[in-house]
């Protein structure tokens, strides 16, 4: 387990997450793209809400709002992306949908 990588990997997600509030959307693929190749390299597993607030198809970081809509579902929570794109979770009815 490398500590270096995993505080880039956050930093790069805290970096997405500011860039998607801009709507800099290409710049925040590119934070969340680097996180995933930094991720494989060091074989880590990329954090649960790093997982949760990024596109699986474009890799856009999502802010429910501005290119997301988050809808609960009984059970479950569905996001979906501007790309078209849905992501469907577990709602264990704690707080981990959100940020
Ligand atoms: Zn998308």
């Amino acid at each position: 387990m490398s500590v270096v990588a995993t505080e880039r990997i956050e930093r790069l997600r805290a970096l997405a997450r500011e860039a998607a509030r801009t709507g800099e959307f290409d710049r925040a693929r590119e934070h969340v793209r680097l996180a995933r190749r930094i991720a494989e390299r060091h074989r880590l597993s990329l954090p649960r809400r790093f997982r949760r607030f990024t596109c699986d198809r474009c890799d856009v970081y999502l802010r429910p709002g501005a290119n997301a809509r988050v809808r609960l579902r009984p059970g479950r929570v569905v996001v979906r992306c501007d790309c078209g794109a849905t992501a469907r979770y577990p709602h264990s009815g704690r707080t981990d949908t959100k940020e």
